[in-house]
């Protein structure tokens, strides 16, 4: 199946501030399905979710955090132990090297707790700007976007960015998404990536923004072009 190509201007201000409101109604109750108990595990359990479901990371980490409840039990692991817990999530070897890697920086450099400003997360192994800015949003309740595939897709087919890269799509939502929504507007684009907006077909004669939506508006149209052109021929 081809690709959707993306709208190739973003949608007016006043379109977007309208699309965002409608998400917000759509998804009351957003938040991270990570299940966690504290920024510790919150941390590890979005470094275990690259390129892994949510649902399946939800599934290992009770495993984990009971064998290891803190940074510091974490910190002085067994790879090969570590590994077999970890095992169906993925990159497993890799991400056992930064799990660890991670719960070490925060003992040996923030006395063992997982700190709250983006430099110093972005600074622990396997840490990323995205996975920095999830655990700020919600470990911390400060002001971050994090975009990953579902909020780079959604974003782009609504016209609120037309970003090369994730910071590109960052920068272009932070400066229409309220401050303070920051971290809910990741929540809404990623719950409707997932329910509505999927990749690579959309559902768009089920969305709530269709009729705000240039992609919707192009992919919904195009059935009725092609039977006007079909009856043109009849
Ligand atoms: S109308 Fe279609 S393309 Fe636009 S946001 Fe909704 S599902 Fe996505």
């Amino acid at each position: 199946m081809p690709a959707i190509p993306f709208p190739k201007k973003k949608v007016p201000r006043a379109t977007a501030l309208a699309q965002l409101e409608i998400l917000e109604r759509t998804y009351p109750a957003a938040t991270t399905a990570l299940e966690h108990r504290n920024p510790y595990e919150l941390l590890i359990a979005v470094i275990l979710s690259a390129q892994c479901t949510d649902a399946r990371v939800n599934l290992t980490t009770p495993t984990l955090f009971a064998k290891y409840p803190t940074a510091q039990k974490l910190a002085k692991a067994l790879p090969r132990d570590v590994e077999r817990i970890i095992k169906s999530c993925g990159f497993f070897r890799a991400k056992t090297k930064n799990i660890i890697g991670a719960a070490r920086d925060i003992v040996e450099r923030f006395d063992g707790a997982v700190p709250k400003d983006r430099e110093s997360l972005e600074s622990l192994s396997g840490v990323g700007r995205k996975t920095a800015s999830v655990v700020l949003a919600n470990a911390f309740d400060e002001p971050a976007l994090a975009v990953d595939t579902h909020v780079f897709r959604v974003a782009h087919r609504l016209g609120l960015t037309t970003g090369k890269t994730p910071l590109d799509v960052e920068r272009d939502l932070v400066a229409v998404v309220p401050r303070a929504k920051w971290g809910l507007a990741t929540h809404w684009l990623i719950l409707h990536g997932r329910a509505v907006c999927k990749a690579p077909r959309p559902l768009c004669g089920i969305c709530p923004v269709l009729a705000l939506c240039p992609t919707g508006k192009m992919l919904v149209k195009k059935p009725a072009q092609s039977l006007r052109r079909r009856r043109r021929m009849e």
